[in-house]
């Protein structure tokens, strides 16, 4: 047998692919750019607060996400605060386009918007790289979005937002909606209507108590069953299998088979145990959960002149202390010091 394979198999930290201490591949980057938003959603912001953080150079967070790609992660997501409100977001596209995972491939490049700006943009983000988009719409009647957004005007520039990704392939094409009781509930059976009319994927998400203000009880949630239940006296669902462990979604397709429906349920089913995901926030925080009450300051190692090396021997350090699962709903629930808009959703 030849020398070299005797040689024990252990590698130096940071060429390991990032793992937690409770066994879960972290692949998946959620990175915010910008905690400025153009809407002011009833359920996530007060109408009164601006932003609240400091941005990065898009140079900065290129170098930082690159840290993260060397330790194995293959997907990043993009969002704010609204990501398409960040000057410099395309040249940012671009230069992630560049980035290739440590298996070669290229990343898979998303971004989360509210669509407003997204008519024009589409086709120029899909230019510089982006393979996808999510666009959040939490209605699908004019005038309950737009007294959700607080913004006139809005509804008919996030179809157009909608129509125009499609056309220039950032598909699939998911729409997610967080729905409250008494607020937009009334909006199931249209948001089925529409993902089968606009061809793309609506996915439900259950409200989590993230917002500025003190609105979240687990009634205003509409859990998952109640979802399934509702849209299965309409239309009739037909389960699909998951495609991959760490799948968030509850996915599901219609008789005919036509039309794609998501159910997203970290409330009422969590799916914490099949977390990838670590974020990283506009000032540069790494947050290992949504509700982590503790944050990682890595833009301020890099600003004290850590090397490359150090900065990634600080993620996998990080990593290895991500939190086991979220508390929502038990009694003895934190919220986290940030709420949504400020991590990055
Ligand atoms: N501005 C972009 C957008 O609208 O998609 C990205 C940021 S936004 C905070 C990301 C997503 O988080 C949106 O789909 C929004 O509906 C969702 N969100 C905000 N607050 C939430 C909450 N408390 N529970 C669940 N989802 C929430």
């Amino acid at each position: 047998m030849a020398a070299a394979s005797l040689q024990p198999t252990t590698r130096p930290i940071e060429s390991a692919r990032l793992t937690d201490s409770h066994g879960r591949v972290i692949h998946d980057l959620r990175v915010s750019i910008t905690d400025r938003c153009n809407y002011k959603c009833v359920y996530c912001r007060t109408g009164e607060a601006g932003p609240q953080y400091p941005e990065l150079k898009i140079e900065e967070y290129l170098l930082l996400i690159e840290q993260f790609v060397k330790l194995g992660i293959t997907k990043v997501r993009l969002t704010g605060g609204e990501p398409l409100l960040r000057r410099g977001l395309i040249e940012m596209v671009r230069e992630l386009a560049r980035l290739r995972t440590l298996d070669g491939e290229p990343l898979d490049l998303a971004l989360t918007t509210n669509g407003h700006l997204l008519d024009s943009l589409a086709a120029p983000l899909k230019g510089a790289g982006l393979n996808r988009v999510t666009v959040s719409m939490d209605a699908v009647d004019e005038a309950v979005f737009e007294r959700i957004t607080r913004v006139p005007g809005s509804f008919k520039a996030v179809l157009a937002g909608v129509r125009a990704a499609r056309a220039a392939g950032l598909t699939p094409l998911k729409i997610n909606c967080v729905l409250l009781r008494g607020f937009n509930d009334d909006q199931v059976e249209g948001f089925a209507r529409f993902a089968r009319e606009e061809d793309v994927v609506v996915r439900f998400i259950e409200f989590m108590p993230l917002e500025e203000d003190r609105l979240w009880s687990p009634e205003i949630v509409v859990p998952l069953n109640e979802i399934v239940g509702r849209l299965n006296g309409d239309l009739q669902l037909v389960p699909m299998p998951a495609r991959e462990a760490s799948e968030t979604a509850r996915r599901y397709t219609f008789a005919d088979g036509r039309g794609e429906i998501g159910i997203i349920a970290p409330v009422s089913q969590a799916f914490c145990g099949a977390c990838s995901r670590v974020r990283l926030t506009s000032d540069g925080k790494i947050r290992t959960c949504l509700f982590s009450q503790v944050e990682h300051d890595l833009y301020g190692r890099l600003r004290a002149g850590e090397s490359a090396e150090n900065l990634r021997a600080y993620i996998v350090r990080t990593v290895r202390g991500k939190e086991a699962r979220h508390h929502i709903g038990e009694s003895g629930f934190l919220k986290p010091s940030r709420s949504m808009v400020h991590i990055g959703g």
